[in-house]
């Protein structure tokens, strides 16, 4: 075994193998990676291997189709088969609202280039005669679905890996991580001593622990998983063809032809969590006890769906774990706080993603950064609060959901409320209805007396409609109030803070008592973040961005200071909080409850000044996502609750209207203003994105990213963001509908929603750059309608801004 390398993988499941030959892929040979015993002992070995690409996040059904493909690269590589069975598979839907969701999902395949169908009840009788449609709406038909061997597969990973130059050793145990002041790192083994430029967790099922060699915690839980193989069945024996995969949400089921049998694995309800306090050392090539009590009910289910089943014998029964995040996907990247520590894990489809996580791993090594926006992945959504408190209903929320529709208005009730701001309960008592970002109980909108305080998930228009509307006006025809506790703030000082923003970000940092927009960009130009920074004096800056995104842009701060910047970046996100007020009356709220000139000469847009308010000492910033004359008033959180009084007790005259996100959203629209990881993300640049007009070009400053953005500029994109008011029925855009245009899809939508203001659907989307003009006829799918759109280049609500400015 050597002792030194690039590289050194911990883990061969089919994830740490895939991680390995992915870095031989993109050109590292020095890598090597420790299993404790043979490869695929892990969840690998008894995993039923299905395969599909299916899933609600655009980029990781991205993945998972990579991940397909690759398979028959890797047989040609090695000679080795996989064991591939691609026998399409079908989706089954049951009510009203699964339809919906498949229908939204084939929308989003036609842009993908997947080529997926929505099938008839008679249609899926005709592929798969073993299934009972009795209540079968519709079915979504995928034939990239299909299965593989584990062993074979992670074997061939393996081989390709070893053909390239890694190494791979087997029945050696990591037992300690020992960081060196370099950033690299000793890796501790039964066989010896490994000296590791970098070392990744691919320990699946004991993740947790390798993780707690380096002082980190993981959030991951296994979870005990159990699927069936039936004796021959005749039926099966007599087609010509192999039966195809069918999901079955209603059931719960994944069902699919193994051997002249079948096989059918599910997420029943009375689900169990494995090994919560910690995975023993010594699990092995072991399985767990059959537990057939846990999915009686879904037997007795799939009984009905197919009948076949019910006289099928039972030949073997595979029960298991494997690992699960607290939101169902993988744990990539680099692990925040340490240096050269990745993270591979929590990875619950190994054969659908395996092969997209060892690419965006990688690349994130080996390039900079992945190719594409791998936030849906990015270990670092998780930040310090999580905890193995948190982590386990939500794992064990996430498992029972599995095959639950996923609305885009849903607010999962699992943990929570957990994170709440002094806040909280005077907002419960004012029928606040509540959402959860990166663990922060946030409000999305104040119930109508007499309304439910939960708001119905849906496709369509939700019963928080009315209750939206009301705040909207509120803040359009007076003054609206809400917390400002969900964005994520950076404290930036020291007397080399103003050289070291210039080089982070692409625009202008703003002098002493202004404030400023800026894109944030990696090498390659793509966006990283967009920051309002506030200069409060030359060597003191607050930075607000997204809130969940918090850890993300750290881990990006952290890397990028050098030692001899005199700087010192700190997160602040849960120590500064306050509120927004916005709407016509806001200056005079504001004048009433500090002795500040603020008036629009002595306070004018985009300044910031220190204030006394009431009696708390805040930050105030005039500016407002919701496009209107509006302030941002930070303060600590002790003095929250104080900030509140007064400026509700001031506002009470005025109309002060309490408002939600789902109001936010609705505002933001009227002006076309974009949204973190909705029209801003690693997907996308400047240029295509609008947020090009925020560079400050001229400055001299030689910022992260400028030669990429500079060569977009000069050879100009290719697409751009544009608006569109559609002719919706009673479903607006969330994100990723197709745009067609002459009778093709042209581009897709980044989010939408109802402008409660202009009484108006709104879209945002992406349309090639030679295509868009003023009044511009398109039709966009929503929920499978074609909806006729037009595009438009004024903002709705305050054109001119003489509003927001004035
Ligand atoms: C019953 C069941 C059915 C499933 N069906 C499917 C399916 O149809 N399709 C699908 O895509 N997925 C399926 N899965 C999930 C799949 O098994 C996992 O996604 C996958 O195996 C995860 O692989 P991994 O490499 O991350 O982890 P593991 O397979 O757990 O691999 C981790 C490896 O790390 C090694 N290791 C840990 N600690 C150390 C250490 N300190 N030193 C050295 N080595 C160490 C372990 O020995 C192990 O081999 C199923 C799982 C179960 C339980």
């Amino acid at each position: 075994m050597k002792t030194t390398t690039q590289v050194c993988v911990i883990g061969g499941g089919v994830v740490g193998c895939s991680v390995l030959y992915h870095l031989t892929k993109l050109g590292w040979s020095d890598v090597m990676l420790i299993e404790r015993s043979d490869l695929t002992s892990g969840s690998t070995w008894h995993a039923a291997g299905g395969f599909h690409t299916l899933n609600g996040d655009t980029n990781m059904a991205a993945l998972q189709g990579y991940t397909i493909g690759l398979y028959r690269e890797l047989e040609r590589i090695t000679g080795m088969s996989c064991g591939l069975h691609h026998v399409g598979g079908i989706t089954l839907a049951d009510t009203p609202e699964r339809f919906d969701m498949l229908k939204a999902e084939r929308a989003k395949h036609r842009y993908m280039g997947l080529d997926t169908e929505i099938l008839s009840p008679s249609e899926i009788r005709a592929m798969a005669e073993l299934v009972n449609i009795e209540g079968i709406i519709g079915g979504l038909y995928d034939p990239l679905d299909g299965h593989l061997d584990p062993y074979g597969t992670t074997h061939a990973y393996a081989k390709a890996a070893r053909m390239a130059g890694a190494e791979v050793e087997t029945h050696c145990m990591v037992r300690e991580l020992n960081p060196r002041p370099d950033g690299s790192w000793e890796v501790v083994t039964d066989k010896g001593t490994i000296h590791a430029e970098h070392v990744v967790n691919a320990a699946g099922l004991w993740a947790r622990e390798v993780g707690a060699m380096a002082g980190v915690y993981l959030p991951l839980l296994p979870m005990a998983h159990q699927y069936i193989v039936t004796d021959d069945i005749p039926e099966i024996m007599n087609r010509s063809t192999e039966f195809p995969h069918i999901m079955d949400p209603g059931g719960e089921s994944y069902l699919r032809q193994e051997g002249r049998g079948l096989c059918i694995g599910f997420y029943e309800q009375p689900c169990e969590p494995w090994a919560v306090d910690g995975t023993p050392w010594s699990f092995g090539h072991e399985l767990l006890n059959d537990a057939f009590e846990k999915i009686e009910d879904s037997i007795a289910f799939a009984y009905r769906r197919f009948p076949v089943l019910e006289t099928a014998g039972v030949k073997s029964v595979i029960h298991g774990p494997f690992t699960f995040a607290p939101d169902g996907n993988p744990l990539v990247g680099p692990v925040p706080g340490l240096r050269n520590y990745w993270s591979a894990c929590a990875v619950m489809a190994g054969f659908s993603q395996g092969g997209g996580v060892g690419l965006t791993l990688a690349q994130w090594m080996i390039e900079g950064q992945p190719e594409r926006n791998a936030f849906a992945l990015d270990v670092a959504r998780y930040g310090k609060w999580t905890t193995p408190g948190y982590t386990v209903p939500k794992v064990i929320e996430n498992y029972r959901s599995r095959f639950s529709v996923s609305f885009p208005n849903e607010e999962k009730p699992a943990a929570r409320p957990f994170r709440t701001t002094p806040m909280y309960d005077i907002w419960q008592g004012m029928n606040a209805v509540f959402g959860q970002q990166y663990g922060l109980e946030v409000v999305n909108y104040f119930a109508l007396p007499g309304d439910p305080t939960y708001e119905t998930p849906s496709f369509r228009r939700s019963n928080a409609w009315e209750a939206t509307r009301r705040e909207v006006l509120g803040v359009r025809e007076r003054v609206g109030i809400n917390e400002v506790h969900n964005f994520g703030k950076f404290s930036v000082t020291g007397s080399g803070a103003r050289t070291w923003l210039d080089r982070i970000m692409a625009g202008r940092i703003p002098q002493p008592g202004r404030l400023s927009l800026t894109p944030m960009l990696e090498p390659s130009g793509r966006l990283i973040g967009d920051f309002t920074v506030s200069c409060l004096d030359d060597e003191t800056f607050q930075l607000t961005a997204s809130y969940g995104s918090q850890d993300y842009h750290l881990r990006w701060f952290r890397m990028n200071l050098d030692p001899g910047d005199d700087v010192r970046v700190e997160n602040i996100s849960d120590r500064r909080t306050g509120f927004q007020i916005a709407g016509p009356q806001a200056r005079e709220l504001l004048a009433r409850v500090t002795r500040a000139d603020v008036g629009a000469e002595a306070f004018r847009f985009m300044d910031v000044r220190r204030m006394t308010v009431g009696m708390a000492d805040t930050i105030v910033q005039r500016v407002s996502y919701t496009g209107d004359l509006g302030y941002e008033i930070f303060t600590d959180p002790i003095s929250q609750r104080h900030l509140w009084h007064v400026l509700s007790q001031a506002g009470a005259d005025l109309g002060l209207q309490p408002f939600g996100m789902r109001a936010m959203m609705s505002l933001r629209l009227d002006k076309g203003f974009g949204s973190w990881l909705r029209e801003f993300s690693p997907d996308y640049t400047p240029g295509e994105t609008g947020l090009d007009r925020f560079i400050a070009w001229k400055k001299n400053a030689d910022f992260i990213g400028r030669a990429a953005a500079v060569a977009e500029r000069d050879a100009g994109p290719k697409r751009r963001l544009c608006t569109f008011v559609v002719d919706a029925l009673d479903a607006d855009v969330v994100a990723y509908e197709p745009i067609w245009l002459d009778g093709a899809v042209a581009g897709f939508c980044t989010s939408g929603g109802y402008s409660h203001w202009a009484g108006k659907s709104v879209a945002i989307g992406f349309l090639p750059v030679g295509r868009i003009a003023e009044g511009l006829e398109v039709e966009i799918e929503i929920l499978g309608e074609m909806r006729p759109a037009t595009l438009y280049t004024r903002p709705l609500f305050d054109a001119d801004g003489t509003r927001m400015r004035g």
